[in-house]
């Protein structure tokens, strides 16, 4: 299949099924542009993605085609972890690429907090 141009939404993506409101998810915050919603899978008592509402492929591409997307995926993610009462201590991660653990390639932020997270990450 012929991939839609990068912002547009993608046939055969699960996020942009999730964005589109036709996969069913927790949503927990929204704004203009992005959706933020808990992961399927948490590895923390708070786990929420963070998305764009348009379609990028990992981090970088938002960052090139609308940097600031990238800003409001940060702020989306604070007032999560405002509203998820971790007070000031959260892990944001973007995985890009397969061999970084990226399963999922429309961008997305991972949220992570409500227990104490060990550095290195695995
Ligand atoms: P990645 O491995 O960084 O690409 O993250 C993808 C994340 O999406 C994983 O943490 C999955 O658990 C999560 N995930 C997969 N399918 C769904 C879903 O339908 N709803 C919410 N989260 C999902």
């Amino acid at each position: 299949m012929t991939e839609a141009p990068t912002g547009q939404p993608q046939a055969d993506c699960l996020f942009c099924k999730i964005v589109a409101g036709e996969i069913p998810a927790t949503v927990v915050a929204e704004t203009a542009t992005t959706l933020a919603f808990r992961d399927v899978s948490p590895q923390a008592p708070t786990h929420v993605l963070v998305v764009p509402r348009s379609h990028h492929e990992n981090a970088a591409a938002v960052a090139e085609a609308e940097p600031g997307v990238v800003a409001d995926l940060f702020t989306t993610a604070r007032a999560v972890a405002e509203a998820e009462g971790l007070g000031g201590d959260y892990r944001t991660v973007f995985n890009t690429g397969a061999g970084a653990g990226q399963t999922v390639f429309h961008a997305h932020l991972h949220v992570l907090g409500g227990r104490p997270l060990n550095w290195p990450p695995g």
